[in-house]
């Protein structure tokens, strides 16, 4: 299978694609077709370990990967050694017809774990394929997980660098300290003077310029990146869809074949943008909800099919949806173009020139077929954390509550009560105090650091602090790099030795 670029042209392998992370028109990389499975196949993982599921979907796209080198890299990634339950992604019952898809039992305990332990496995494999001798430097921008997942990802693993951008002023305290207490002889941590965008613009334009990759071909250094523009984040992703499904098929919850609506908390499009191509595929998907916070520049683009990022930007309890520029939207956009990526190029010139583009009535009822966008005010947030908590005796992170507030909301307005599936992104240890505030008011947190907010935190919930949130208050700080947000000045902190 040949991979393309949403702007036109490029048609690459699979492991090519992986290994560059963005086309050379700036476009992203898709998939020539989907790979088609059947409800009989569907079926068949039912019967399968996590890490048998994702090699049966990962096989049907990586074609130029053998089934053995697929094997091993998912028995690697999804360990019992990284994940802390057994089952990987496992699904939680609300209520009757509502569950909560666990995405945060690895590493770093946001979903980001789910690509980013399989993806430094994936690169190794496609620099050996293609011959490529150079170390592999991945360039990172982060709204907060991203950055500690791509660094326990690719820390010492040999041929590669890693080097993370995070707003100096937009992450929470913990994933400040798990990004800055990193370890590993290959890693870099840097405070972008910014926010989460001009941190993902700045690295889009290194990655844009010559100059920057010929100084980097100097020091014998070839680019990728870690971000979700590549399609070595999304494919992994595309598994838990799948998994989830099998769950509830296993679990007699459904038949297979119904279909089941999924509320996915949005900021760069990619966790969603992977249960669309499940569903391309031939998963049973009603509805994808895209969930977004008060920086809701989705909602209003699934209400309008215009995009626009004339607006202000709020900092939220929940900062890894804190995004104005929603970059694996292009891949989704390419599909409502009829692949025409002359016209993906029109539009994100558009958005580059005047900041916003609109894709037309036609295109936007199609896409709202299985689409709805809403958002949750920070209100909400609190709202549903403690109503989840009161319900059901569990403890949500404020990421997780912005889509159990919308799949709330849709279920309210629609009427469809169809079976759903909220995805849980992030575990509440990250964002303690925002969630021991929402379950017990202002008051229950002040003066505590986040790790009284755990303890806290344990004692309301019944799950014990994670042993990686434990241990950051002793880990010396490794990384104090900060840079102003122009991207010349990103490169050089890049090209620092
Ligand atoms: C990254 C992230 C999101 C948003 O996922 P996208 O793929 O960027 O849409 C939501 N919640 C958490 C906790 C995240 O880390």
């Amino acid at each position: 299978m040949s991979y393309f670029s949403t702007r036109g042209g490029a048609a690459v392998t699979a492991s090519q694609a992986i290994l560059s992370g963005i086309a050379p028109s700036g476009g992203l990389y898709v998939p020539g077709i989907y790979p088609q499975v059947s409800l009989q196949w569907i079926d068949s993982l039912t019967r399968m370990s996590y890490p048998e599921r994702a090699a049966a979907v990962l096989s049907l796209f990586l074609e130029d990967y053998t089934p053995a080198e697929i094997q091993e890299a998912v028995n690697a990634a999804y360990s019992p050694e990284r994940f802390d339950d057994a089952q990987i992604a496992p699904l939680r019952k609300l209520d009757g017809n509502t569950w909560l898809m666990e995405l945060f039992h690895g590493p770093t305990l946001a979903f980001k774990d789910m690509a980013l332990q399989l993806l430094p496995h994936l690169i190794r494999l496609a620099a050996r394929k293609n011959g490529e001798e150079r170390e592999i430097a991945i360039l990172v921008a982060t709204s907060g997980d991203t950055g500690k997942a791509a660094l326990e990802g690719f820390r010492d693993v040999p041929g590669t660098s890693c080097t993370v951008f995070y707003p100096a002023e937009g992450v929470s305290d913990i994933q400040q300290l798990q990004m800055t207490t990193t370890g590993g002889n290959n890693t870099r941590v840097i405070a972008v003077e910014g926010n989460f965008d001009d941190a993902q613009t700045g690295v889009k334009e290194l990655f844009g310029s010559l100059d920057f990759r010929a100084r980097m071909a100097e020091k014998g250094r070839v680019l990728s990146s870690a971000n979700s523009i590549n399609f070595g984040r999304l494919v992994p992703q595309v598994v838990y869809y799948f998994s989830a499904y099998a769950d509830l098929i296993n679990a007699g919850e459904i038949v297979c074949g119904e279909p089941l609506n999924f509320s996915v908390p949005t900021g760069n499009f990619g966790d969603i943008l992977a249960g669309e191509y499940a569903r391309r595929m031939g998963l049973p998907v009603g509805r994808l909800l895209c969930a977004s916070n008060r920086n809701n520049v989705l909602t209003d683009f699934f209400n309008t099919g215009i995009y626009s990022v004339h607006r202000l930007f709020y900092k939220t309890t929940s900062p890894s949806m804190d995004i104005l520029v929603s970059s694996n939207l292009e891949r989704l956009l390419y599909e409502a173009a009829g692949r025409d990526g002359e016209l993906v190029r029109v539009w994100m010139r558009q958005l580059r020139e005047v900041g916003s583009y609109s894709i037309g009535e036609q295109r936007l009822e199609e896409l709202r077929k299985v689409f709805a966008g809403d958002y949750a005010e920070e209100r909400d947030v609190v709202r549903a954390i403690h109503a989840v908590h009161e319900q059901t005796g569990v403890v949500i992170d404020p990421h997780t509550a912005v889509a159990t507030h919308v799949l709330h909301n849709y279920r309210q307005h629609s009427g469809d009560a169809r079976p759903g599936v909220i995805v849980a992104t992030a575990s509440p240890y990250k964002f303690c105090a925002d969630v021991l505030r929402a379950l017990r008011g202002d008051a229950a947190a002040e003066g505590l650091d986040a790790f009284a907010c755990a303890e806290k935190l344990e004692q309301l919930s019944g799950v014990p602090v994670p042993a990686q949130i434990r241990e950051l208050r002793e880990k010396p700080v490794n990384h104090r790099m900060r840079c102003s947000k122009k991207p010349v000045d990103m490169a050089d902190a890049v090209l620092a030795d």
